[in-house]
C-alpha cells in the first residue's frame, strides 16, 4: 500500500503532489479534532462519576465536541477542494504531456498499441486516476491517521487494551495485503477487458459501412458483444476476490472492539482499571475501527491505480526520437537515402535503398503496390527510424535535427485526408492556429476550394464532421492542399494524391497541386504516366530495392518493370493493379 502510495504521489508533478501532501497533513488535524469527540465523552463521563455534573461541565463539554466539528469540516472542505484539484490537474497536465509525447514516439508505437488502448489510456485510465485514485488515497491516509491518532488516545487510558486494538489492526493489515495478492491476477484482466471495450466501440462505429455493407452487423455485434460480457466478467471478478475479504475485515475490527469492551469490562471488575477508563475504552472501541472500515471497501482500487499509473506511464517512459536532435534549419532541401535498410518489426521492406534528390526538384516513385513507396516517404521525413544506413537531408542525418525543426520542412498530401471535427477554416490553419482570415482564404483559393466552401451554409465558419464527413473525397483532399499550402514548407510529399479522383475534381486538383509545388522540392508516389513523365527523376521500387532510375524518356528506352508498364498499359490509370 504504502508503494501504491508513494508511486501516486510520484506520478503527480510537484505541485500537485504538494496539494496531495497538504491535505494529508491537514489530514492529521482533522484526526485530532475527531479525536477531541473522546475529550468531551470524558468530560460529560467524568461529571456523571463523580456526581459533579455542572452546567459548566456540559458547555465545556459542548464547546470541546463544536471545536472538534467544526475543525472537521473546514480541515474536510480544505482537504476536499485540494484533494478535487490535484486530481483534476493531475489528470489535465498528464493528458496534455501524453498527447504531447505521443508526437515523439516512433511510428512502431502505433502499430503494436491500438487506437483502443491509446483512447482507453488517455479516457477511462487517466479519469480514475484523477477522480478515484485521489479518493482513495485520501480516504486510506486518512483511514490510518483517524485510527493512530484514536490508539494513542487509547494508549494514554490503558496500554493493555491499546495493544488488543493494535492486535486488530495487525490482522486487518494481514486481510488487507491478502486483498492485493487476490486482485494482483484480476485487475490486470479487468484492465485488458475495459482497454477492449473501447477498442471495440470504436472499431464498430469506425466501420460502421463496412458492417453495413457486408452485412456483418451479427459478428461485428458479437465481438463487441464479448468484449462487453468480458468486461462484466472483469468487474465482478474483482468484486467476488475483494468482498470476502473485505467480509472478514469487518468481523475482525467488529470481534476486536467486542473483545476490548470485554477486556475493559474483565480489567474493571479486576479491578485493574477505573470505572471512568472502563467507559471511556467503551466507548473508544467503537470509534478506533470506523475509518478503517470505510477504508476497506476501496481497497480493491488500490490495485488499480497501480495499474493505472503503470499504464500511464509505459506511454510517458517510450523514448521519444527527438533525444538527441537540435533546432535547426537545413542548409539545402536536397534528400539522400544512403543504403537504408528497414523492417516493419520482422518483416524486411527497404533493402538497400540509395538515392538523391537534389532541392526544387520532382522525384517521381513508382512501382507495384506494396513495394515499399509510401516507406520511403515515412522513412524521409523520419515517421519511422531506419534501420541500417541514414537519410539526410541538406546533408545532415534527420535524426541530428529536433522533430519540430525537421517536421517543417516536410508537408504530406495523402490520398486519404483526415479533417477534424473543426471550422473550414481551422481545418485549413491547423499548423498555423494563428494565421489571419485573409491568409486562410489566400490559401483556399489557390487549392481552388474558395469557391465551393463559399457555398457551403456557414462559409468557412462550416463545421465539418470528424473525418471530413461532410465534404466529397476531392474537397477534403483539396483543404487539405491548402492545409499544406499554409504550412508552405519546402518539401512536398504526395502519396497517391490523385489516385481516387474523377475527372471533374483532376483538373482543380492538379491545379491546387500546381500551386503547393511551385518551387519545392517535391517526391510523389505516382500513379498516372501524365504527372510522372515530367519528373526530373524517377525511381521504381519493387521489392524494396530500386529497381530502376532515370528520366522517363530513358526508362522506356530500356526493357524493364517501367517499359512493361508503359506497354502494357497505355490507357494506364494505376500502378497500384500493375504488379508486374
Ligand atoms: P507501397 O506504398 O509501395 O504500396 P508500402 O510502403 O505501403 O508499399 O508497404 C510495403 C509493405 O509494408 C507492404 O507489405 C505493407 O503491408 C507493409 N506495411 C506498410 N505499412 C506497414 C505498417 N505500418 N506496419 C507493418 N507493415 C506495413
Amino acid at each position: 500500500m504504502i508503494k501504491t502510495l508513494k508511486a501516486f504521489f510520484d506520478f503527480c508533478d510537484k505541485t500537485e503532489s504538494k496539494k496531495l501532501k497538504t491535505a494529508m497533513i491537514l489530514g492529521v488535524f482533522k484526526a485530532l479534532f475527531s479525536g477531541m469527540k473522546i475529550g468531551a465523552i470524558a468530560v460529560i463521563v467524568q461529571g456523571f462519576l463523580d456526581k459533579n455534573m455542572t452546567m459548566q461541565n456540559i458547555w465545556m463539554a459542548l464547546g470541546i465536541m463544536l471545536v472538534s466539528l467544526a475543525g472537521q469540516f473546514f480541515i474536510s472542505l480544505k482537504t476536499t477542494m485540494l484533494q478535487c484539484e490535484a486530481g483534476y490537474r493531475t489528470c489535465a497536465n498528464k493528458r496534455i504531456e501524453i498527447a504531447e509525447h505521443l508526437r515523439y514516439v516512433p511510428m512502431g508505437f502505433f502499430n503494436q498499441n491500438s487506437l483502443g488502448n491509446i483512447t482507453n489510456v488517455t479516457t477511462n485510465t487517466m479519469e480514475g486516476l484523477a477522480d478515484i485514485a485521489t479518493r482513495v488515497v485520501m480516504i486510506t491516509t486518512q483511514g490510518m491517521l483517524t485510527t493512530a491518532v484514536i490508539i494513542l488516545f487509547i494508549f494514554a487510558f490503558d496500554v493493555r487494551i491499546a495493544f488488543i486494538a493494535l492486535a486488530g489492526i495487525l490482522v486487518y493489515m494481514i486481510c488487507y495485503s491478502l486483498m492485493q495478492q487476490f486482485t494482483k491476477g484480476v485487475a490486470p484482466f479487468k484492465h485488458k477487458a475495459d482497454e477492449n471495450v473501447v477498442a471495440m466501440v470504436i472499431e464498430f462505429v469506425q466501420g460502421i459501412v463496412e458492417v453495413k455493407n457486408y452485412n456483418m452487423i451479427e459478428k461485428s455485434d458479437k465481438r463487441l458483444q464479448d468484449a462487453i460480457t468480458n468486461k462484466r466478467l472483469g468487474d465482478t471478478k474483482l468484486e467476488f476476490a475483494v468482498v470476502p475479504i473485505v467480509t472478514i475485515q469487518n468481523v475482525v475490527t467488529k470481534v476486536t472492539s467486542a473483545l476490548m469492551c470485554l477486556a475493559s469490562l474483565k480489567f474493571y471488575f479486576a479491578g485493574t482499571m477505573t470505572l471512568f477508563n472502563c467507559i471511556m475504552m467503551l466507548i473508544a472501541s467503537f470509534m478506533v475501527y470506523e475509518s478503517l472500515d470505510m477504508m476497506s471497501s476501496f481497497g480493491a482500487l488500490m490495485r488499480n491505480i497501480n495499474i493505472s499509473i503503470t499504464k500511464a506511464n509505459e506511454i510517458l517512459n517510450i523514448e521519444s526520437m527527438d533525444i538527441d536532435g537540435a533546432d535547426m534549419t537545413p542548409a539545402s532541401y536536397d534528400i539522400e537515402l544512403k543504403n537504408v535498410e528497414f523492417a516493419y518489426e520482422n518483416k524486411k521492406i527497404i533493402d538497400g535503398v540509395s538515392l538523391k534528390i537534389p532541392q526544387k526538384t520532382t522525384a517521381a516513385i513508382v512501382g507495384p503496390s506494396g513495394g515499399g513507396k509510401s516507406t520511403l516517404c515515412n522513412l524521409m521525413a523520419r515517421f519511422w527510424d531506419v534501420d541500417g544506413g541514414e537519410v539526410l537531408l541538406g546533408g545532415k542525418n534527420v535524426k541530428d535535427y529536433s522533430f519540430d525543426s525537421l517536421m517543417k520542412n516536410f508537408s504530406f498530401v495523402f490520398q486519404s485526408v483526415y479533417l477534424f471535427e473543426d471550422t473550414i477554416a481551422n481545418n485549413i490553419r491547423f499548423g498555423e492556429p494563428e494565421a489571419s482570415m485573409d491568409r486562410v482564404i489566400e490559401a483556399a483559393k489557390q487549392a481552388r476550394c474558395h469557391d465551393f466552401i463559399m457555398e457551403l451554409p456557414d462559409g468557412y465558419e462550416t463545421i465539418i464532421g470528424e473525418g471530413g464527413a461532410s465534404l466529397s473525397g476531392g474537397e477534403k483532399q483539396r483543404i487539405s492542399i491548402a492545409r499544406a499550402i499554409m504550412k508552405d514548407s519546402p518539401i512536398i510529399i504526395l502519396d497517391e494524391a490523385t489516385a481516387n479522383v474523377d475527372p471533374e475534381n483532376e483538373a482543380e486538383l492538379t491545379a491546387a497541386i500546381e500551386a503547393l509545388t511551385r518551387e519545392k522540392t517535391i517526391i510523389m508516389i505516382a500513379h498516372r504516366l501524365k504527372t510522372v513523365q515530367h519528373a526530373d527523376q524517377i525511381f521504381v521500387i519493387n521489392d524494396g530495392r530500386i529497381a530502376q532510375q532515370g528520366t522517363h524518356e530513358q526508362l522506356v528506352a530500356v526493357d524493364g518493370i517501367y517499359k512493361n508498364f508503359i506497354d502494357s498499359r497505355k490507357e494506364a490509370v494505376s500502378w497500384k493493379v500493375a504488379k508486374s
